[in-house]
Order: C-alpha cells, then sequence, then structure tokens
C-alpha cells in the first residue's frame, strides 16, 4: 500500500479497521508496512480522502 502524505490527513481511520495491525500512526505521519499488510485493502475503503492505493 502507498500512501500519499500530501492528502492524509492522520485521520486513524485506516489504523483503526486494520485487521493486521500494519499501520503505525504518529503525530506527523502514517507508515503501512508491507511485511505485515495482508492486502485485505480495508484501509483502501475507509480512507475518507482516498489517499492510500495499491502498490508498494
Ligand atoms: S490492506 Fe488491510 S492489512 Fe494491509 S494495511 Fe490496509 S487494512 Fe491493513
Ligand atoms: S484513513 Fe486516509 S487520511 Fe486517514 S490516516 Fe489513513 S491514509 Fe490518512
Amino acid at each position: 500500500m502507498i500512501i500519499n502524505r500530501d492528502l492524509c490527513d492522520i485521520c486513524g481511520s485506516c489504523v483503526a479497521v486494520c485487521p493486521a495491525d500494519a499501520i503505525e500512526i504518529s503525530e506527523f505521519k502514517v507508515t503501512i508496512l508491507d511485511e505485515v499488510c495482508i492486502n485485505c485493502l480495508k484501509c483502501i475503503q475507509v480512507c475518507p480522502i482516498k489517499a492510500i492505493k495499491e502498490g508498494n
């Protein structure tokens, strides 16, 4: 998964929905750990501003 950090406002919705705990959030950025991600695509579906897309 790729996060467009110019769009992401760190709302945390993707972190809350991820079943694999593959998304880390800090005050400044969100990071998806590709080695943990199970490609369920829930983060893409839940992001209100479409800041996440497939790929790595
Ligand atoms: S695709 Fe699924 S497992 Fe991967 S980061 Fe998004 S919500 Fe988590
Ligand atoms: S759901 Fe979208 S806007 Fe919210 S933290 Fe995740 S990537 Fe950023």
